[in-house]
């Protein structure tokens, strides 16, 4: 009789070579991180000078010693935003499928130890709540679900992207993490984006946050966006949880890498990083180190300025005049008028949000703001196709 252990988890340990994952893996952080905590001034002063700046030289910026020179770093990014993007401003909506989720992360209001009210739409339900949100004007949609293979299946999700391809010009998706079978029949269903949130790069915090469930694989996990992009999707979209990470600077630092890591090798993918600071959801999770309003405005033009190609992307759990204040920093993208209850945009109240929202504007309003500032809001993208033109001759591998 054969001894041969049985693969309970079929998903392999480590990260595919040739990857993203693996080329992120492989970088030395060491020098950026040590830049972030020690730089001095004439760091900072050759790293602002830089017409193409490094990893070391985002350090520099994320650092003490440059927190002094924000007012330099906020010119030069937005000089180098409206260069690079123009004065523009991608909206979208998040449209929640369903808040079921089999896993512990102990700072989600969804976590499957949280006693709350759960829902998940119905195919028709998802076609009624995008419905409401192209009337109030969106063409692009981002799908997200707890994790529950059953409930939240493959099937459910290709049901519920194809429920939308009629309507909805440009469909993201932000759920559990899936093999490359799986994204590629969802690109045929019509999706064309992935959003996955590393949450935090160190891999003992990671281990101390998610505590059950598929998304204790941090390997798994970190090669997602690799996989969508050999399944086809075309925009790819990474962060981390500011919070879950006393040393927030080295998760700055590691998100950049991911994404140059991310551009290099999928090169006519649209990539966008996503830094969220962590608001209030149930289960009270307290942040290990909250970030201050002028620590996230540093944040963001440094990552502007070290990644000029990327999209930026700021949601609505930031305040209204935050975000009036920061999306001229290097900002492309914005979520609006968004609900984190599934059913809440047609029926508000029926469960409970992942997290509190702190702009409550409607769309219209943070379009309006948007204009007044002289910038266009754009409800459909335009801005992935110019990242491609970019690089039209630079081979992926
Ligand atoms: S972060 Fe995602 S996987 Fe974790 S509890 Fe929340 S919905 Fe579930």
């Amino acid at each position: 009789m054969s001894t041969t252990p049985v693969a309970l988890d079929s998903r392999p340990d480590g990260v595919p070579e040739h990857s993203a994952a693996a080329d992120f893996l492989a970088t030395d952080l060491t020098g950026a991180l040590a830049l972030a905590a020690t730089a001095t001034a004439a760091d900072v002063d050759r790293a602002l000078r830089a017409t193409r700046r490094s990893l070391a030289d985002l350090g520099a910026l994320l650092s003490p010693a440059a927190a002094g020179r924000l007012e330099d770093m906020a010119a030069l990014a937005h000089a180098a935003s409206v260069r690079r993007f123009g004065r523009v401003v991608r909206l979208f909506a998040p449209l929640y499928l369903s808040n079921e989720c089999v896993s512990t992360c102990t700072y989600c209001g969804f976590s499957s130890g949280n006693e709350i009210a759960r829902r998940t739409l119905s195919p028709a339900e998802v076609a009624a709540e995008a419905r409401t949100l192209t009337e109030r004007g969106f063409r692009h949609l981002l799908l997200v679900a707890g994790e529950h293979a059953r409930i939240i299946s493959k099937d459910y999700l290709v049901e519920c992207v194809s429920a939308l391809a009629a309507d909805v010009p440009s469909v993201s998706l932000e759920t559990q993490v899936w093999d490359t079978a799986t994204y590629r029949r969802l690109v045929e269903a019509g999706c064309e984006g992935l959003v996955v949130y590393q949450e935090v790069y160190d891999r003992d915090t990671y281990a101390a946050v998610h505590l059950k469930g598929k998304k204790r694989n941090y390997d798994w996990r970190l090669a997602a966006p690799d996989r969508a992009a050999e399944a086809g999707m075309r925009s790819l979209s990474l962060g981390a949880l500011l919070g879950l990470e006393p040393d927030w600077r080295s998760d700055v630092v590691a998100v950049a890498a991911h994404a140059s890591a991310l551009l290099r090798r999928w090169w006519r993918c649209e990539v966008a990083v996503s830094l969220p600071r962590m608001r209030p959801a149930a289960g009270d999770f307290e942040p290990a180190r909250p970030v201050t309003d002028r620590e996230y405005v540093q944040i963001l033009c440094a990552l502007r300025l070290a990644l000029p190609d990327v999209g930026i992307t700021l949601s609505t759990r930031e305040s209204p005049a935050f975000r009036d204040a920061a999306f001229k920093l290097g900002v492309t993208q914005m979520s609006a008028g968004s609900q984190t209850e599934p059913g809440g945009y047609a029926e508000p109240g029926g469960a409970e949000p992942q997290f509190e929202v702190s702009d409550t504007r409607s769309p219209a309003e943070v379009a309006a703001a948007l204009r007044a500032a002289g910038y266009d809001p754009v409800w459909k993208d335009t801005i992935g196709a110019r990242v491609s033109d970019a690089y039209p001759a630079q081979s992926r591998h």
